[in-house]
């Protein structure tokens, strides 16, 4: 046994509540038992569970989380992240499902929906027994989602939605999708506005995305849309230009911040543990000094990177957190969290390549998290901007 555990050597349950610690153990035991077990075999064979998982997950108070009311557990955005953080933990697939489900679909009807919109899905997400998806990105605008080609276009009382959406989590299964699109409406930028999509509406499609190497625990789809007619009371009220789509990334993007040292710590533990049992010229990997320097460099950044989540959770519970502070988290994280799934790979040897042990899988799926939510360069610009004043972006 070892003498300390990640948690200990930071003391890192003294930064939490007694309410906080209970949600964390929760969901890691929820994890370990529920979707640890299985979770090798989802990756490998690129089928998730979706509802069934869903459904667990609603049950357990994880979709919707931290938002009040229609059905929503209303905890702190603290213990929410502690929720992302032991679900990467298991796998960055899972993660993402509750992070679309709560923090971009729920967010976006929560939070700039009317009150119809909210009564008629958000009850039904946060049990997981609606599933939803979120649509900005398009196959020619990722980083610039400002430059989008999906438009929607008043026909009487009617809109009518036509475009093309790129790597949209849960797009095939999901049945409502939140999209994006360019009206005439004159609010700037170029009138954005989102919508509320019933997905069995004609002209709605949805074909998953194959050969995958990255989240392949996760449903990744294009979204069609060819003259998606929608009544007007379709359209969320609350939200002109690109300020809708930006709030709701923001939301996913904190729990990120948790969720990437999650899986950090996993790949952690895991190469400790094999550290300790695996001989190499008859004694334990884990008494040479290299491998105790590589596990040493690494419980640094896993214990800041818990440091900076949980500061940044503080910041936010108290309504204080600002954009830049949570691409910084984000930046720092996933990029330590990669490099961290890289170097535990090289503990475990050739057995590290395998799905026996979650290293490379986890190390495979930061690979999504380093681009997906803003991608690390996109960060760089944005910390770029907020210390220099410039704006590098174009
Ligand atoms: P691009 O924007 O084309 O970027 C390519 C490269 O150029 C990157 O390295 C980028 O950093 C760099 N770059 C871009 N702009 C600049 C600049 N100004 N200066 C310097 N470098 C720059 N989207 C959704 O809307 N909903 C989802 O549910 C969703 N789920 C996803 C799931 C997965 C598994 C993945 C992989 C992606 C998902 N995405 C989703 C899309 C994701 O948000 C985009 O991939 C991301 O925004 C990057 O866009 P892009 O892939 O088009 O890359």
């Amino acid at each position: 046994a070892r003498p300390e555990t990640l948690t200990q050597l930071f003391a890192l349950d003294s930064l939490l509540t007694p309410e906080e610690i209970a949600i964390r153990n929760t969901v890691r035991e929820f994890g370990n038992e529920r979707l640890r077990p299985y979770v090798a075999d989802w990756f490998e064979n690129a089928q998730l569970p979706v509802r069934e998982v869903a459904k667990e997950l609603g049950s357990l108070g994880a979709l919707g989380m931290h938002l009040e009311g229609y059905g929503c557990p209303g905890t702190s955005a603290t213990a929410y992240g502690l929720a992302c953080l032991e679900l990467e933990a298991v796998d960055s697939g899972l993660r993402s499902l509750v992070s679309v489900q709560g923090s971009l679909a729920m967010f976006s009807i929560h939070h700039w929906g009317s009150e119809e919109q909210k009564q008629e899905w958000l009850p039904r997400m946060a049990a997981g027994d609606a599933l939803g998806c979120f649509g900005l990105t398009e196959p020619d605008f990722g980083s610039n989602p400002a430059g989008m080609r999906t438009n929607a276009k008043r026909d009487g009382d009617d809109w009518v939605l036509d475009g093309t959406k790129m790597w949209i989590t849960n797009g095939s299964v999901a049945d409502v999708a939140v999209v994006w699109a360019q009206t005439d409406l004159d609010d700037s930028p170029r009138g954005i506005r989102g919508f509320v999509v019933p997905t069995d509406t004609p002209g709605f499609s949805a074909p998953e995305i194959k050969k995958k190497m990255s989240l392949r625990a996760s449903i990744t789809s294009e979204l069609v849309l060819d003259g998606v007619r929608l009544p007007s009371s379709a359209m969320l009220p609350k939200a002109a230009g690109l300020r809708g789509p930006l709030t709701a990334l923001g939301e996913a993007r904190f729990g990120i911040v948790f969720g990437a040292i999650g899986a950090a710590r996993d790949c952690l533990e895991a190469a400790i543990d094999y550290a300790e049992s695996r001989e190499v010229f008859d004694k334990p990997l884990a008494a040479y000094q290299l491998t105790q320097a590589k596990i040493a460099d690494m419980a640094l950044e896993v214990g800041k990177g818990h440091l900076l989540a949980y500061h940044l959770g503080r910041l936010k519970d108290r309504g204080e957190i600002r954009p830049e502070q949570v691409s910084t988290g984000k930046l720092n994280n996933v990029r330590e969290a990669i490099a961290i799934a890289r170097e535990c790979r090289t503990i475990l040897g050739a057995n590290g390549i395998t799905l026996e042990y979650p290293v490379i899988r986890h190390a495979n799926n930061l690979e999504s998290v380093l681009t997906y939510e803003g991608t690390a360069e996109v960060h760089q610009l944005t910390i770029g901007k907020a210390l220099t004043g410039q704006d590098a972006f174009r």
